[in-house]
């Protein structure tokens, strides 16, 4: 995730954390529009930093599990695109199809 992604995301969990605060306040009601209105009906707003902070919490567990991964042990390279684990005799991805980097 670039610094860019990382502070958008602080943005909308801000934007939420506020939201809930405006709402036990009493300074919002909660409404959900029809047409929705992104960045301003409760649900959206909430939603939105949550959906962010799963993202940004699958992106953290496959930075934790490369970084304990043994060293390609076992005959396998890992997708540098999808992490996805493949086996030494594969060339590309069986998940997203990029090529094996490095041989
Ligand atoms: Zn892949």
């Amino acid at each position: 995730m670039t610094k860019d992604e990382l502070l958008q995301i602080k943005e909308h969990l801000t934007a939420a954390h506020q939201m809930v605060s405006d709402l036990c306040q009493g300074n919002r009601r909660w409404t959900m529009s029809v047409p929705a209105r992104f960045g301003y009906d409760p649900d959206l707003v909430i939603d939105h930093a949550l959906v962010d902070a799963d993202k940004m919490l699958i992106q953290l567990l496959s930075d934790a599990e490369q970084r304990n991964a043994p060293t390609e042990a076992g005959g396998e390279w890992t997708c540098t695109k999808c992490k996805t684990r493949n086996s030494d005799d594969k060339s590309i991805c069986g998940f997203c199809d990029t090529p094996r980097l490095g041989g």
